[in-house]
């Protein structure tokens, strides 16, 4: 893999899209609501996670404000993610303030599921308009290996509220770990080709907190692939959508429904990357693999007027952008882990 490049381009300037030095034009903002979560997945969290205080969280009005800004430079797709979003109270009244963003078309969000049962309904009426669950097993022993606590019948029962709330094309995520996975993939398949759940595999990346990834880990999406044609039956690929997508996704020949990859370590899709990240605590990223942040809680908290405020944030996010670099590096000399898990950023 070849190691980051020097920008093409010079990243844009002013008003208008949010470009960076390699014409990548960031249409899709990722925003964690807080760091905290009832599952301690091996993959992502410490067993003794210690979280952000409070105050450190932008509230919701803070939220609404940047992504208000960021709709102005050209970002069109929201998803609201964590640690474990649903944890966060009224999540509800975000959804509202998001869906009424000018220019904001997408409102997703990224859910363990485990209180989904509960708020379903609640998020369907404030107008989120997709859903995607995480789940990596429907044996519960293997679940509580993996999520460290149990929760499998809650992610099920959030399930079935969801549906029943009226979320179509609920999708499933999937993260797939050599030697801990492999025996899930065929009945996680055959779930969501029975409960027509659109189901992804993420490989798995070197965000966990306790440094155990190792690439000998990774079990890549091709090999996924082929335990599927083998056990549930042949694929066709689909032609790519949105180039911003990272998932390659296939169709069931039998018409059973789809299914999709996320392979960022065997095949990263840096080169169509459209994203910029907030975490909880106000840090702007522009990469999963970023080793730098920009910090937009001074500003959003400063004494400026309003005008200010919302030229600073533009200012930052522009910063952001155009330091962003052409790839994560993964498996190459170079490489270096963020400081952060990914229960830190936000998936
Ligand atoms: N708690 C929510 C959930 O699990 O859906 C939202 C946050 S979680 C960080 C978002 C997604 O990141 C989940 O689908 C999870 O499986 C995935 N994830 C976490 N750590 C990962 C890792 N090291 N590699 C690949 N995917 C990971
Ligand atoms: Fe929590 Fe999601 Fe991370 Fe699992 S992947 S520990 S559910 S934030």
């Amino acid at each position: 893999m070849n190691p980051p490049q020097q920008p093409r381009t010079a990243p844009s300037q002013g008003t208008g899209r949010l470009v960076d030095g390699f014409g990548r034009v960031h249409t899709d903002l990722r925003v964690s609501v807080t760091d905290r979560c009832n599952l301690r997945c091996s993959y992502c969290m410490p067993v003794d996670a210690a979280f952000r205080p409070r105050e450190e969280l932008l509230a919701y009005e803070e939220i609404a404000r940047v992504v208000r800004v960021a709709a102005g430079l050209g970002v069109r797709a929201v998803r609201i993610t964590g640690g474990e979003p649903l944890l966060r109270s009224g999540l509800d009244a975000l959804v509202r303030l998001l869906v009424a963003v000018p220019g904001v078309g997408d409102v997703a969000l990224t859910t363990n599921g485990l209180l989904l049962a509960e708020q379903a309904e609640r998020l369907r009426r404030a107008g989120l308009h997709r859903l995607n669950v995480s789940l990596d097993s429907l044996r519960a022993d293997v679940f509580e290996t993996l999520a460290r606590r149990r929760g499998l019948d809650r992610v099920l029962a959030g399930l079935v509220a969801a549906k029943a709330a009226g979320f179509g094309a609920i999708r499933i995520n999937a993260v797939s770990i050599r030697g801990l996975t492999e025996e899930e993939i065929v009945p996680l398949a055959e779930f969501c080709r029975r409960e027509a759940f659109h189901l992804r595999f993420i490989e798995f990346m070197p965000l966990d907190a306790e440094a155990a990834w190792a690439d000998d880990r990774v079990l890549s999406g091709r090999e996924v692939r082929a335990i599927l044609e083998r056990h549930v039956g042949p694929l066709v690929p689909l032609p790519a959508g949105d180039r911003g997508q990272p998932a390659v996704d296939f169709a069931w020949a039998d018409g059973g429904g789809r299914v999709g990859f996320i392979d960022p370590v065997t095949a990263p899709f840096c080169d169509r990357c459209d994203r910029l990240r907030l975490t909880a605590d106000g840090q702007v990223r522009n990469c999963l693999f970023s080793t730098t942040e920009w910090d937009v809680r001074p500003v959003l908290r400063g004494d400026a007027d309003e005008a200010a405020v919302d030229a600073g944030i533009a200012a930052l996010l522009r910063a952001c952008v155009g330091a962003k670099r052409a790839a994560h590096g993964i498996g190459s000399t170079g490489f270096e882990r963020p400081a952060r898990a990914m229960f830190q950023i936000g998936g």
